[in-house]
């Protein structure tokens, strides 16, 4: 057995959300246990700096579920990281469009920023907000982590125990090494390399940015709602922009998304009406094109090593912050009371990894009807048919809003919206709205 003693050293390589849950989770057990354990968590990123120097590149939306979840572990987040809230989100297609109000049990959906801000946010300082990463970092070393602000240049085997290599000839040997390294760092190699049988998750490009309008056309322009486009482009699964604050943040998931498709998104009308009229795209914008994880991995766990959160399981297109905290939570629970040997890992940490595998399996089936449906211009006014009318009509529970709703905000499983979605009457609805349109009646 390889059970974590007093005195045992930790080291997690990565201080996003996954590296700070983590460690938080980690310790968080142990005192539970009265076990006395060293974490250092290896994070070379400042995350109170504006722009690409501290920000993990992400929408930042958080659904509010996950939000009252953080806090039943303890894990608060103060009124300057919840930038702005949402109550509602407004669905564009190519033809119209509907605003849905939240469901009665998910009030709203929070907006945070992972660094300090876009670029150029410094030049309006006091910067009103705080960074989320930052936040969660530092709860992480209130916990009792030590924080070193360097990269991890290698890790190779010490007599079966990983040993890192940072800086100028630093290395120490540790009990467990847990990997929260994201999908942007050559960093992944480190762990391929390290022949247990991991391979990263597949990925694919996306697109961020972070559009300042100033507050007032911000509040005019997106109404505090957050807009969700299902055009059809080829290539672009979905675009949303989301209001915080003075700015607005753009992003579209698709296919390997390029310049020429990022311009034709720009160009669609339906997005045009959420930009300020002549409004063209300052070149200074704050900008990304930061992978985004669409499938398995290969065993992300080993004796003394294990991967948490995007370069092991996550959930397509949405709530990669959650599945970081459940990863995180689940990995914290194996080690500490089953120890850090694969299979400990393989019996309490893989259930968590696969039950997000298998969710993703069933987003990948409902992208692509889908993608197959999104030219059908009459099953696109059905479905918007159907969302005014749950949404003007007080006495009935408005299924297919809800199932978008959580498509979206990431507040369910995708199981749970292909249920949802199925029910008998919202079908009926729907094949009755599209032979209505599509014979013109
Ligand atoms: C376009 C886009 C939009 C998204 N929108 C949302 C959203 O709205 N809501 C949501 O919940 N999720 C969203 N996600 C997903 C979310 O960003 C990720 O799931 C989340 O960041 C995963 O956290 P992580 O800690 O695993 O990885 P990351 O956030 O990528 O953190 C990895 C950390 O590892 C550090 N690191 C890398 N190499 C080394 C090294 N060698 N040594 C030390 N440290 C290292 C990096 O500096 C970084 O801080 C989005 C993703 C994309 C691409």
């Amino acid at each position: 057995m390889m059970e974590l003693k007093n005195g045992s050293k930790i080291a997690i390589v990565g201080g996003g959300p996954a590296g700070a849950f983590s460690a938080f989770f980690l310790l968080d057990l142990a005192k539970q246990v009265d076990l006395d354990i060293q974490v250092d968590i290896f994070e070379p990123r400042d995350f109170t700096l504006t722009g690409p120097r501290g920000c993990n590149m992400c929408g930042g939306v958080i659904s509010e579920s996950l939000v009252q979840k953080f806090a039943s572990d303890g894990i608060h987040l103060p009124d300057n990281v919840l930038i702005d809230t949402i109550d509602a989100y407004t669905l564009h297609t190519d033809s119209s469009s509907v605003r849905i109000k939240a469901p009665k049990n998910e009030k709203r959906i929070a907006c945070i920023f992972r660094g300090a801000g876009p670029k150029g946010a410094e030049n309006q300082l006091p910067i009103p907000w705080s960074s989320f990463d930052d936040h969660l970092l530092s709860l992480a070393i209130e916990k009792g982590a030590e924080h070193f602000k360097t990269r991890v240049t290698g890790i190779a085997w010490d007599r079966g125990r990983p040993r890192l290599s940072w800086g100028e000839n630093n290395h120490t040997t540790y009990d467990l090494v847990v990997g929260c390294v994201g999908l942007n760092s050559p960093a992944l190699k480190l762990f391929i390399d390290l022949d247990f049988g991991y391979k990263p998750p597949k990925s694919t490009k996306a697109y961020v940015s972070e559009l300042y309008f100033g507050e007032y056309e911000v509040v005019r322009l997106l109404e505090h709602s957050m807009h969700v486009f299902l055009l059809n482009i080829p290539g672009v699964k979905f675009i949303a922009i989301t209001p915080k604050g003075d700015y607005a943040t753009m992003i579209i998931l698709g296919d390997n998304i390029d310049q020429n498709l990022v311009k034709q998104v720009f160009q669609a009308p339906e997005v045009q009406k959420c930009l300020p009229v002549g409004w063209e795209v300052p070149v200074q914008t704050c900008h990304c094109q930061p992978h985004i994880n669409i499938g398995a991995p290969s065993n992300p766990f080993g004796d003394r090593v294990v991967l948490v959160g995007d370069c092991s399981s996550s959930r397509l297109y949405k709530d990669g912050i959650g599945a970081a905290y459940r990863l995180a939570k689940a990995m914290a629970y194996a080690a500490i009371s089953h120890g850090v040997e694969k299979e400990s890992f393989r019996r309490f940490y893989q259930p968590a990894c696969s039950k997000l595998d298998w969710d993703n399996r069933l987003g990948h089936i409902i992208f692509f009807g889908d993608s197959l449906m999104r030219p059908a211009t009459f099953i696109q006014e059905a479905i918007l048919a159907v969302i005014k009318e749950e949404q003007n009509r007080e006495d009935t529970t408005p299924r297919l809003s809800a199932a978008l709703w959580d498509t979206f905000t990431g507040s369910s499983s995708y199981k749970k919206i292909i249920i949802s979605s199925m029910y008998p009457m919202v079908v009926f609805k729907l094949i009755w709205h599209s032979v209505k349109r599509l014979f013109g009646v």
